[in-house]
């Protein structure tokens, strides 16, 4: 902990959400913590990457979505914690090297959302601190598709082909970072992929905080 963090906690008595200590939000010893497994996966069947089965870019995901890494995102989504999707941006950060990539792009907020922020766009601007990537805010939804959570992974996976469009400026030849705050079925994210390729991008890697263990072929 730094003297700033002590003067915060003096005149603003907040803490991290998981250990209690004195911290503007959750600290980089818990983050460090949860991230210790971290590593790049198969997009396509969570394996190692790169994966002897199957051709595409890397899931670089920071943990299981379990415990603490899961209830973290759970104050992010639904405590109107702000400050904590961009350390769990910044954690990411560390933990992985940069993709050759242009920029990043985050899933948009659902249309159906009540949320007044949406938390991949703040993963991805802790990112952007930490790897010196722009974000680039221009995925939509395309219409008012159920919203994903809670949905079984069957019903997951029907999400329309045409789910995104990119309303972004143009992005022809760039490479791009997709993150999102959780993985399920991958679903989402490949289809947030293919609006991108259809805009002429191409990309990079995925990146979210944390990974559902979903039994995919
Ligand atoms: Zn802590
Ligand atoms: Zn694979």
């Amino acid at each position: 902990m730094t003297i700033v963090d002590y003067l915060l906690h003096f005149l603003w008595p907040v803490q991290c959400p998981l250990c209690g200590r004195p911290a503007s939000t959750v600290c980089s010893g818990c983050l460090d913590i949860l991230l210790r497994n971290s590593r790049s996966r198969c997009f396509s069947c969570h394996g190692e990457y790169p994966c002897p089965l199957h051709v595409g870019p890397p899931l670089l995901a920071g943990a299981s979505h379990l415990d603490k890494a899961r209830e973290l995102l759970m104050l992010l989504k639904y405590e109107n914690s702000r400050s904590i999707g961009l350390s769990l941006g910044e954690a990411l950060g560390r933990a992985f090297p940069v993709p050759e990539s242009d920029f990043l792009v985050p899933l948009p907020l659902h249309r159906n959302s009540s949320r007044g922020y949406n938390q991949a766009l703040l993963i991805a601007r802790g990112l952007s601190r930490i790897w010196a990537l722009p974000v680039l805010d221009g995925l939509s939804w395309s219409a008012s598709w159920p919203n994903q959570t809670g949905r079984s992974a069957a019903e997951r996976r029907q999400l329309p082909r045409e789910a995104f469009f990119w309303r972004g400026p143009p992005i022809s030849e760039k490479r791009t970072v997709i993150v999102d705050d959780v993985s399920t079925t991958g679903t989402t994210l490949s289809r947030a992929a293919r609006a991108l390729e259809k805009a002429g991008a191409s990309v990079a890697a995925f990146v979210v905080w944390t990974v559902a263990e979903v039994k995919k072929r």
